[in-house]
């Protein structure tokens, strides 16, 4: 049987995938099988492991004109009690129309997609194809490593590097053609830690109490809105985590008091700003304080163009819906790629990543699947005319 046709069904390579237990950051027997696949379709495949991400994997497939590049990750969440699911989490199974097992929304039925997508494509015989590539990781769901590491990697070996990529990150709330995302949110971590001096609470003024003025820092961030949003992006939002003094007692005024939160934010403000920003809030108050500020990814946008549009034309002439752009949710290794070329972000539903008895519908696999081979015609005809 022709290998193309074989797999340009997305279902049995989303089961075969979705049978390896590639919790993170370990891919399992993911990347064989993707190198197996690839290499059919004349492939050339690239693995190298990176400390502290674990094995990255390239594979590119040289043509005319620019490379297109899909992105994503073969690991997987562990899948938390495993009594409360009704299938066990690394037997995939389909029941009435759904498949059921961890990976299915995030991510790999939209990996299985992109692999079907391209035997399709290819399985046409076109003559303009452009240079397709594959990047994937095994650390997205815990280092977060392996994406940049592999992208200077590439970079150092001259290899030709993505430019333009589509990311499979489940991105539609309810159904298939709802949401795409074109950017991301910036998060900022900080760890506020306030120091006094211990005493009787009957005697304040022998004493400095340190929950005074962690609770009007916490205030003087939280009281006023950080902004109002902008085009593609919510308002930015400070969320508090935590508030430790640990104090077992009620006559003792502690010596300290701690607090953390979680700053995501829009393309109004750079991680340096946003420190600014913070650092200024809690000066207004003063005393002896500590910051620890630690930035996990910058906020970004990739404006619309070739990409947006060619993925928006695929969507609509596959489902009838135009999706929204936005840059709502959670970072995703998007925010590597974005430094090479633009990026886009487009998967299956997510209604049940990282849940007990994760699932996607099997019409939703076969949409996805139409859609990224929509969007490789769509975008080999933009790129064939502007090189
Ligand atoms: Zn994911």
């Amino acid at each position: 049987m022709n290998i193309q046709s074989d797999i340009s069904d997305p279902l049995p390579l989303a089961i075969l995938l979705m049978a390896e237990a590639s919790i993170s950051p370990q891919a399992a027997g993911c990347y064989d099988l993707m190198a197996g696949w690839l290499e059919k379709l004349e492939f050339r495949v690239l693995r190298r492991h990176f400390e502290p991400g674990g094995e990255a994997f390239y594979a590119i497939r040289r043509g005319r004109g620019p490379n297109l590049c899909f992105a994503g990750h073969v690991d997987v969440v562990p899948p938390g009690r495993e009594s409360a699911w009704h299938s066990p989490p690394f037997v995939p199974e389909v029941r009435e129309g759904v498949l059921y097992g961890r990976g299915a929304e995030d991510m790999k039925g939209a990996i299985a997609c992109m692999v079907a997508a391209v035997a399709r494509y290819l399985g046409g015989g076109p003559d303009d194809a452009p240079t397709l590539s594959f990047l994937l990781v095994a650390d997205e769901e815990s280092a977060g490593y392996g994406t940049r590491a592999m992208l200077e990697w590439l970079k150092e070996q001259g290899e030709a590097l993505p430019d333009f990529c589509l990311v499979g990150e489940p991105t539609n709330p309810e159904y298939i053609g709802e949401m795409a995302k074109t950017g991301r949110r910036g998060s900022l971590n900080a760890m506020l830690t306030v120091r006094g001096k211990q005493g009787h609470v009957a005697y304040p003024a022998l004493a400095d109490n340190p929950v005074t003025r962690l609770v009007a820092m916490l205030h003087a961030l939280k009281s006023t809105p950080i902004d109002e949003g902008m085009e593609f992006f919510q308002s930015s939002n400070l969320e508090v985590t935590t508030i430790d003094v640990g104090n077992p007692v009620t006559n003792t005024i502690p010596a300290e008091a701690k607090a953390a939160f979680n700053i995501r934010f829009n393309a109004l403000h750079t991680s340096e700003t946003m420190t600014v920003w913070v650092r200024e809030r809690c000066a207004s108050v003063g005393g002896d304080y500590e910051l620890d500020i630690r930035v996990t990814g910058e906020a970004f946008l990739s404006p619309p163009g070739l990409l947006s549009q060619a993925l928006l034309a695929a969507v609509a002439g596959v489902t009838g819906h135009t999706p929204r752009l936005t840059t709502d949710g959670g970072t995703s290794d998007a925010r590597f790629i974005r430094e090479y070329c633009p990026v886009i972000e487009f998967g299956t539903t997510n209604r049940t990543a990282h849940h007990v008895n994760e699932c996607v519908r099997e019409s939703n696999l076969h949409a996805l699947a139409d859609v990224y081979t929509e969007f490789l015609r769509q975008m080999a005809g933009t790129c064939s005319v502007s090189p």
